[in-house]
């Protein structure tokens, strides 16, 4: 990872690059700043322009074996270390590496909740803890693979335990060699404060709205529309707008899939029908679910469209023109029944209902319940 693919923080950027070109670099930093500011970003290219083998003043050449590594974050030489859910049998983070660089690929912005959510761990508390901080000492004993700096990584230091923090502060008071230490943390100020004073801060500030729009519209092709009205939702938070965006495409995807499944209870085609059916009834439980909450949702909208409530229709654009045409078909007689259809076939999926005779038989229901509304 480049200092480019890092967004703003240009002064933070030179800094670092100024300690690089005159070799003064601290043996320990810490990279603070809000959850979507990139701090754990910045580190893992800071990280990746000490290692690089052909390295210049902009930072890492992003072509050598070392860089090559970096990019997949398999470095020997970068050790990572982050929260994970302790158990009896998991203690620390080496047994979660590949699924951390998964998700740090994935989305480098990623958030505490997040990760926990890639593990299955939600609801479990995120902890470093003692044993992790022993394996730190023991992977810090042996000499680099490529003879360089040694870099230990710490994402959320702040989620150390009281004896995980006495033993990093240990090898804080006592650096070895070419050792250099990366903490990336949301809360310094959960931290002791005799670890504070042995590190060098890089703050890092909320970006800007500006920052974070023209972002979406270089990495993900927005319109500046699009990308604006994204970046003032999520104020500064990069991985948050990056969480509105992904809604925003399910939304749409849900809306095309929803306006198929009608289309089909009026045409009532059969081979057609049939055919939804099965390529439904393979979705995952979750998607499904999904399909008959968001139907829910459309219902109570076509009624409030219905009856001028117009400003407590909650869909919008493209999905607000469907509504349009779609709100006559949903009258008071057929309402009620249709919202009882969608609830109680969300809930028989939640308890592991057959999907392909459920929708079958909910295709049939629409026609029945839908189908007069459009001759009336
Ligand atoms: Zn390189």
């Amino acid at each position: 990872m480049n200092y480019s693919e890092v967004i703003a923080q240009t002064e933070s950027k030179s800094r670092l690059q100024s300690m690089v070109e005159e070799n003064r670099v601290p043996h320990a930093l810490m990279f603070t700043g809000p959850e979507g500011s990139g701090n754990l970003p910045l580190a893992i290219a800071f990280a990746t322009h000490l290692l690089c083998k052909n390295k210049a003043h902009q930072g890492a050449c992003g072509t050598c074996s070392a860089c090559i590594q970096l990019n997949k974050l398999t470095h020997p030489d970068l050790h990572l270390v982050f929260p994970i859910a302790l158990t009896s049998e998991i203690r620390n983070s080496d047994y979660w590496v590949k699924e951390f660089r998964a998700a740090f690929l994935k989305n480098p912005y990623l958030s505490l909740e997040d990760w926990f959510n890639e593990i299955n761990a939600d609801n479990k508390q995120p902890l470093i803890g003692a044993d992790e901080a022993g394996d730190i000492l023991r992977k810090l004993s042996y000499t680099s693979f490529e003879g360089q700096y040694k870099i230990l990584l710490m994402w959320l230091p702040e989620k150390m335990n009281l004896d995980a923090a006495n033993k990093i502060l240990k090898v804080l008071e006592e650096p070895s060699d070419n050792t250099i230490f990366l903490l990336a943390s949301h809360q310094p100020d959960q931290l002791l404060p005799t670890i504070l004073s042995r590190v060098q801060s890089i703050p890092l500030g909320k970006l800007s709205n500006e920052d974070v729009s023209s972002s979406l519209q270089s990495k993900f092709g927005k319109t500046a529309e699009e990308a604006g009205q994204i970046a003032m939702l999520a104020d500064g938070n990069f991985n948050e707008a990056i969480r509105m965006l992904e809604e925003d495409e399910l939304g749409h995807n849900m809306m095309n899939h929803f306006q198929t499944f009608m289309r089909l209870a009026f045409s009532f085609d059969f081979p057609k029908v049939l055919a939804w059916v099965d390529e439904n009834a393979a979705l995952g439980r979750e998607r499904q679910k999904r399909f008959f909450q968001y139907g829910l949702e459309v219902f109570r909208d076509c009624l409030m469209y219905n009856y001028g409530h117009r400003d407590l229709v909650r869909l919008s654009g493209s999905e607000r023109s469907f509504l349009e045409k779609f709100a006559p078909f949903v009258n008071q007689k057929n309402y009620e029944k249709l919202i009882e259809e969608f609830n109680s076939n969300c809930y028989y999926i939640e308890r592991n209902a057959n999907p392909k005779i459920l929708f079958l038989d909910l295709i049939m229901k629409c026609n029945a319940l839908i189908a007069p509304a459009k001759r009336n």
